[in-house]
């Protein structure tokens, strides 16, 4: 130890302090320490070279004394980090989930806090008008729309930089009227434990009698529980949100508010802030990493009010939580896809029985587990069977397409039914999920088809940017001129994507402007907000997007909703791929319509026939989840069965699958789980790995946690999968 380590602090170190480190390891780690400081405190360690941020768990009572321990090098915090209720709940996580506990309380925390900054606010920069900001006429700035809202906004109060930028102010309009002298900048010092009350900005509306009575029973419930919200699109989930949430602020607690898309987040916060004159803060991955520090200061001193984020918001503290609500609950973004892979739903759950607060499960398609979680009356339903406002539901169709020639994926009967609606001066959605030009590139001669040199997948063509790219691993190649194979020139692009059926659509209707809203068109940072308004307001007759604009968003100008490709989903592999297809349909027909012009879904299919399309579409999406649920019941599938999934790559498909082998040689054998595999992954190398899984069901959650766990412990030792990436998913949502 050289002199000058701050470990200097601790030279009389006597104790022993457990600590949990951020590694993938499933055990603690034994640390020296003059006084162990208090369970729940983050600690600097040092950890093989390198320094890390862990969490003390308190002294350690048996300790191994054959290694000499290294002492810690500092002690972060004067007392725990997380309240009580946020700690237990990552404490639960870490067990479902078997995940390392270190990683687990790491993952619940923003960046800055996880790189050992202090739990304290900096200043940051404000903004508030001058007197010419006052004497200036907004009409002045009619040129500058932009500018001319934020004007508006600013002359209501002063605002944070951090809250212009969320709502979708561009940083040019700032900067002009900071030099037109209409708006100075300040240095914002932020009040811990800052004070709010309850304040209305605009009246509620007067609710239906549905939504009445879904009001009514979540206030004059007994103790707190989970309900789910069951609302058609349209039918007025958020006033029921806003008018529950409303009882929770009048009392000083604070709301929780998952939303699954940060692209909605903008439009959410709207609505609200609208409705509540209270301090609302947003947590999501676009804020910069002090911005997202401050944002979980205020929800844990108790300055917000509400706090509106994405998936990882499950973990903020509060210092009152009164209400959690989670919005589009069967959305599969809630899930994490690596790492710790929680699902924030679940985890909502479980943190309202914790906290004893309500939680609301939102949505007009909701997951099977939830409907399931109703029938066994673990969940209180609330049904929204009637659109809010008088508008009429979509009328749903399927046009079969057998045998006739298509256009850039358009079907002719389907050309001339838009071409009605554009004429009516309605407005048209063609919803696509594929994005890029097309989703291969095929040399006419040879057959051959350009396949990423990395993944068991084709190249999808971009032909504005001239480039194929591997939707599944990133990669990227300028777009040949020669097949690879047999050298002719005869290169076309095989099938259809958004970018190919937006040029056929304005070569077709050269006089209806076409809007195309996906992830291509949308890259730059409050693009996808301002295609949204536009969307809404009608200024693009003909709409062409991907997942992207199903979700949320109403676009009551649509009268006609046409889907052009949806029959993969109806014989894949996936179990859970019908329900998929169900939500999708459902939600993207639900974009649809108001009450003086409903709407009309028009499913371009080869299967017509297909039961799950008959039924979704005569029986519509409640019925249908109903029989889909009666299904997984009869096969043993979730929610009927507990899954969970290791997963291995290796750049060799050998190593993965033996890993696999090895593993599954670990699960000890009980008559009631079944071990599936080891098996290929459905796109079985990507990014240049091969990659294996192995799937382990069974009835009982109970028997799952005890065999995984006990399998877990014996992994850790094994050299041979030291070689291999592997990792473990309870309730796996993608196979
Ligand atoms: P959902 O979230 O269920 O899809 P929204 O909450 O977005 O539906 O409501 C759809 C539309 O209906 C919104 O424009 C909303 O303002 C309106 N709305 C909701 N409730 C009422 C009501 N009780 N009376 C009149 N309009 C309503
Ligand atoms: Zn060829
Ligand atoms: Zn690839």
């Amino acid at each position: 130890m050289t002199k000058s380590t701050p470990a200097e602090l601790f030279a009389n170190d006597s104790t022993v302090v457990n600590v949990a480190v951020p590694v993938p390891l499933a055990r603690h780690f034994h640390y020296r320490c003059a006084t162990a400081p208090p369970c729940g405190t983050r600690l600097k360690v040092p950890f093989g070279n390198r320094s890390l941020v862990g969490f003390s768990l308190g002294v350690a009572t048996a300790v191994n004394t054959e290694f000499e321990l290294k002492p810690i090098h500092a002690v972060l915090d004067d007392e725990p980090l997380l309240p009580p209720a946020v700690w237990g709940l990552l404490q639960w996580a870490a067990e479902y989930y078997q995940h390392p506990l270190g990683e687990v309380l790491n993952h619940g925390l923003p960046v800055l806090l996880r790189q050992g900054e202090a739990a304290s606010y900096k200043t940051t920069e404000g903004f508030r008008v001058t007197e010419a900001g006052l004497a200036i006429e907004l009409n002045e700035l009619r040129r500058a729309p932009q500018q001319q809202r934020l004007l508006a906004a600013l002359r209501n109060g002063p605002m944070l930089r951090r809250d212009i930028t969320a709502q979708e102010f561009s940083s040019a309009a700032l900067k002009a009227l900071q030099e037109k002298e209409c708006i100075e900048s300040f240095q914002h010092v932020p009040q811990t434990n800052a004070d709010w009350s309850f304040a209305i900005g605009s009246e509620p509306l007067q609710l239906n009698p549905e939504q009445a009575l879904a009001v009514a029973a979540i206030g004059a419930a007994s103790k707190p529980q989970t309900y789910l919200l069951e609302g058609v699109t349209g039918s007025g989930k958020t006033e029921v949100y806003l008018q529950a949430m409303a009882e929770v602020l009048r009392k000083g607690k604070q709301v929780l508010v998952l939303v699954p898309e940060i692209g909605l987040t903008p439009q959410t916060l709207r609505r609200f802030q609208k409705r509540f004159a209270v301090p609302i803060v947003m947590l999501h991955s676009a804020l910069t990493d002090r911005e997202r520090l401050d944002a979980w200061l205020d929800a844990k001193n108790g300055g917000a009010a509400i706090v509106i984020g994405t998936r990882s918001a499950i973990f903020t503290p509060f210092k009152r939580l009164g209400m959690i609500i989670v919005d589009e609950e069967h959305d599969n973004s809630l899930k994490q896809q690596e790492g710790f892979r929680y699902h924030a739903r679940d985890l909502a759950v479980v943190r309202g029985q914790k906290e004893q607060v309500p939680v609301i499960l939102g949505s007009a398609t909701p997951s099977l587990e939830s409907i399931n979680n109703v029938a066994q009356q673990r969940y209180a339903h609330l049904q929204l069977t009637q659109r809010a406002g008088g508008a009429k539901l979509a009328r749903q169709t399927v046009l079969d397409i057998k045998q006739l020639p298509l256009k850039g994926g358009l079907s002719v009967p389907l050309i001339e039914q838009m071409r009605k609606e554009l004429e009516r001066g309605q407005q048209v959605l063609v919803f696509l999920n594929r994005r890029g030009y097309a989703p291969a590139l095929l040399c006419h001669e040879c057959g051959w088809l350009a396949q990423c040199r990395r993944c068991d997948a084709y190249y999808t063509v971009h032909q504005r940017q001239q480039m194929l790219q591997c939707h599944h691993c990133g990669d990227q190649q300028r777009l040949p001129k020669q097949c690879f194979d047999c050298g002719s020139t005869q290169l076309v692009g095989r099938g259809t994507g958004t970018e190919q059926l937006e040029q056929t659509l304005a070569d077709i209707f050269p006089e209806f402007p076409v809007l195309r809203i996906d992830r291509d068109s949308t890259r730059r940072k409050g693009s996808l907000a301002k295609h949204l308004t536009a969307a809404t307001e009608n200024k693009y007759p003909i709409l062409v997007g991907t997942q992207m604009i199903a979700k949320g968003h109403h676009f009551p100008h649509v009268t006609l909703v046409a889907l052009l490709d949806v029959d993969g989903a109806l014989y894949s592999s996936d179990f859970r791929a019908a329900e998929r297809l169900g939500q999708l349909i459902t939600q993207v027909a639900g974009r649809a319509g108001r009450a003086s012009a409903p709407g009309t879904v028009v499913l371009q299919t080869h299967h017509p026939e297909h039961d799950l399309l008959q039924d979704l579409i005569h029986n519509g999406y409640a019925a249908f989840a109903r029989s889909l649920l009666r299904e997984r019941q009869l096969t043993q599938l979730p929610p009927f069965a507990q899954l969970a999934l290791f997963r291995a790559e290796a750049h060799e498909a050998g190593q993965a699958q033996s890993a696999l082998e090895i593993i599954a040689a670990q699960l000890p054998e009980h008559p009631e789980v079944f071990v599936l595999g080891p098996m290929p992954a459905v796109m079985e190398r990507r990014a240049g790995r091969y990659r294996y899984q192995l799937l382990v069901q069974c009835q009982q959650r109970g028997l799952r946690q005890q065999l995984l766990q006990h399998t877990l412990a014996k992994l850790e030792n094994l050299p041979e999968l030291r070689r291999v990436r592997w990792s473990l998913d309870v309730d796996p949502q993608d196979f």
